[in-house]
């Protein structure tokens, strides 16, 4: 029988030493290691030169560091880089890098596939398989931040992480909370707080549950300005209806100041894109501090919807842009790769098994918070 080690990515920092002292090791062992593993993107205990012998041979034998493994990377034209990430079985991930000229964005997913069905999405239709580990989740970051350590361009540094690729991340609640702690602690990769963002469809209790114990960057799908049109488009709006929503989100806000949540705006030709759309759009955004992202439907295979004209999508910011809402048309990035927004696919097994038990989780999780 083959026995599973620990994985280290699988811990924070303080997850770490208690780990440690389980093996009768101080605190600082811990620190050291997970500065290798880091900051030098050592996996070797081997090499880690300020760690006694007789302890590497004891990590070597009790845990191990595995990150996930690359079955292909592709760099678009425009520099986006998209990693395919094998998970277990033929289960595979996708985590994009889109640089930019003063910072350089990860996507990172948080599930295998995705349940929710927003219509509009591509990792709708591969199904949802399973949640991520936090080692699958940190692990993207990390082969990301060593593939951009290679490269001697600085604008290539990652400077912002994302939770946009696929799945929900407040439906893998536990595990992208630590993983977004690893990613701000300065042993680990030392992001910002306000550099690490977390988007989600409108989950109403888990925002107020991430409020509570994460400090990071709010995004909110939105992509509809009223109930009819936004359930249509997003069937968890049913359950969470707008109303809700924006009161989770100026609870958000609430307990920080200087905060403000993006709210992400799928632009659909002849379905959101309407000025009427813009104007009640500008009524919802009084209400909480907010930014606006419009981004232009990015096309996937046996989609029934289209990419707004860029006139259209102009005139639409036009008019939050005068009611005073900040509003920004986010840049197509990496379509030649499908790399962009809402087409990431990866590669979901196993989906329909799976269906029922997400939804009975689904139920589960949003009932218990
Ligand atoms: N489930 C989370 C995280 C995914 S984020 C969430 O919904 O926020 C992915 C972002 O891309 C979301 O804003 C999503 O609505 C958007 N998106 C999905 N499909 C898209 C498409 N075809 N074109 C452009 N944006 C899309």
């Amino acid at each position: 029988m083959t026995v599973v080690k620990p994985n280290l990515f699988d811990y924070d920092r303080q997850g770490l030493r208690d780990l440690f002292a389980s093996i009768g090791e101080k605190p600082y062992r811990a620190d050291q290691v997970m500065k290798w593993m880091y900051h030098r993107h050592v996996t070797d205990f081997g090499q880690m030169t300020d760690v006694g012998k007789a302890l590497r041979d004891k990590l070597s034998a009790a845990v191990d560091i595995t990150p996930p493994k690359t079955i292909f990377e592709k760099q678009s034209a425009d520099g986006t880089h998209k990693w395919l990430l094998g998970m277990d079985g033929s289960n595979a991930i996708e985590t994009v890098f889109i640089p930019e000229t003063s910072r350089g964005t990860l996507c990172v997913s948080s599930q295998v596939g995705c349940g929710l069905n927003c219509q509009f999405c591509s990792t709708a239709t591969q199904g949802f398989n399973r949640n991520l580990s936090t080692a699958e989740i940190i692990g993207q970051v990390w082969v990301a931040a060593r593939h951009l350590g290679n490269v001697p361009h600085h604008q290539r540094k990652l400077t912002n992480v994302v939770m946009m690729g696929m799945g929900e991340p407040l439906l893998n609640f536990e595990h992208v909370v630590r993983a977004m702690s690893v990613m701000r602690d300065d042993l680990g990769f030392g992001l910002a707080n306000k550099r690490v963002t977390l988007s989600t469809a409108g989950l109403v209790p888990m925002i107020d549950r991430l409020s509570e114990e994460s400090d990071v960057s709010l995004a909110v799908s939105l992509h509809a300005p009223n109930d009819e049109l936004r359930t249509e488009l997003v069937p968890l709006n049913k359950k969470y209806p707008i109303a809700e929503l924006m009161g989770a989100c100026q609870r958000y806000v609430a307990k920080r100041p200087r905060a403000s949540i993006t709210f992400e705006y799928t632009m659909m030709k002849g379905v959101n894109d309407k000025p009427e759309h813009a104007r009640q759009l500008v009524k919802l955004m009084r209400k909480v501090p907010s930014k606006v992202n419009l981004i232009p439907f990015n096309p996937f295979t046996g989609t029934r919807f289209e990419r707004s004209e860029e006139e259209v999508i102009r005139q639409f910011q036009k008019i939050l842009l005068d009611a005073h809402v900040l509003t920004t048309v986010r840049r197509t990035r990496g379509d030649d790769i499908d790399a962009a927004c809402g087409q990431l696919k990866g590669q979901v097994l196993d989906r329909t098994r799976r269906q029922a038990e997400f939804r009975r989780k689904l139920e589960g999780q949003v009932d218990a918070a």
